[in-house]
Parts: C-alpha cells; sequence; structure tokens
C-alpha cells in the first residue's frame, strides 16, 4: 500500500502565536456566558427531572405494547403478520393452539409467549399498522432502560401491563362473526 505524507502547514508569525484563536474562542464562550446570564439563550432541559412527556404530541410513537379489550381478554390472534413486517425482527410470538371445545374455538390461536426485544426496536409503528385485531399499539413511552439484554426484552405479561385497556369492538369475541 502506497503511503501517503502530508504535509505540515506552513503557519505565519500571528498564527504560531496562538493567541489571537484562543481570545477568539474565550470571547464566544463569554458571550454564550451573558447571554445566559440574562435569559438570552436556551438552557438544556434538565433530563430527567425535567420531561418532555406534556408536549409529546398526539402522533408520537414510543415503544409498542399489547393490549387487552374491556373485559380483560387479550385481543391478539397470533397471527404473527407483526413478526412478519418488523423490519429489526424484535418480535418473537410463539402462538398456541385454543382447543375445539372451546366457546371461542373459532379465533383458533392465542400468543402463548409474545416478546418484543427493545434493544432492536426501532419504534417504527409498523406492527401497529400491520394488526388486524388492533392489539398492539405504541405508546409515548421513550425511557425504556434495562440493567441487561434480558431485561431489555419485554414479555407478553410486561407488554400487557404496560398496554393496558383498549376500547372498541373486538370482532373475534362475536360468536355470530
Ligand atoms: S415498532 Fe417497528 S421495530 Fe418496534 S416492534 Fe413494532 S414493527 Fe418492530
Ligand atoms: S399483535 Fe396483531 S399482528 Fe401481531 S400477532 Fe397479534 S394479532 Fe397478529
Amino acid at each position: 500500500m502506497a503511503t501517503v505524507t502530508v504535509p505540515r502547514p506552513r503557519l505565519n508569525w500571528r498564527e504560531r502565536l496562538y493567541l489571537p484563536a484562543i481570545v477568539a474562542g474565550l470571547t464566544i464562550t463569554l458571550k454564550h456566558f451573558k447571554n445566559m446570564l440574562f435569559g438570552r439563550t436556551k438552557v438544556t432541559m434538565q433530563y430527567p427531572e425535567e420531561k418532555w412527556d406534556s408536549s409529546l404530541p398526539d402522533h408520537y410513537r414510543g415503544a409498542p405494547a399489547l393490549v387487552r379489550d374491556e373485559d380483560g381478554r387479550v385481543r391478539c390472534v397470533a397471527c404473527q403478520l407483526c413478526e412478519f413486517i418488523c423490519p429489526p425482527r424484535a418480535i418473537k410470538i410463539i402462538p398456541g393452539e385454543i382447543p375445539s371445545t372451546d366457546r371461542f374455538a373459532k379465533v383458533e390461536k392465542y400468543p402463548e409467549a409474545f416478546d418484543i426485544d427493545m434493544i432492536r426496536c426501532i419504534f417504527c409503528g409498523m406492527c401497529e399498522e400491520v394488526c388486524p385485531e388492533q392489539a398492539i399499539f405504541l405508546r409515548k413511552d421513550y425511557a425504556i432502560t434495562g440493567f441487561t439484554r434480558a431485561e431489555m426484552v419485554h414479555h407478553k405479561e410486561k407488554l400487557l401491563e404496560i398496554g393496558g385497556v383498549m376500547h372498541g369492538v373486538v370482532l373475534k369475541w362475536n360468536e355470530k362473526k
């Protein structure tokens, strides 16, 4: 591989003093300091004591979560569309089969396991968009933390706890449909 020698720049006597550059830098710092003292500069938000939560727009996309209906039933039917569409492959579902003797056997499946890896999730909202049962929603949570990688994987129970209840018609429980 050819070696490239970068020529050392030739500095004039003013540049060799370095003082003009130091004074110029300090002048900018003092200007910002003065503006801050007189309240003319916006100070960075003091997170986490202060948060943006109240000013988040309605369409803000945060962490996804599963929801139950008003009767406490899990809305997800384990169709796996969200798992298929998820760009970073953050969702893992193990479908369980509803027994043929069950009153709602026509629903066929339920999520035996439903994991979302929050390290992988990019909060894109594709899962919410593709879900035919309105079972998964992006909430406004953005501060998802954990001490280990395992803690960052949200399991079904945690997802349902975060998601809470979503009202609205769920046709799968309707025996006549
Ligand atoms: S929000 Fe996007 S990245 Fe996150 S789980 Fe849903 S589809 Fe996957
Ligand atoms: S959350 Fe929706 S899209 Fe994903 S498996 Fe359940 S029903 Fe299907």
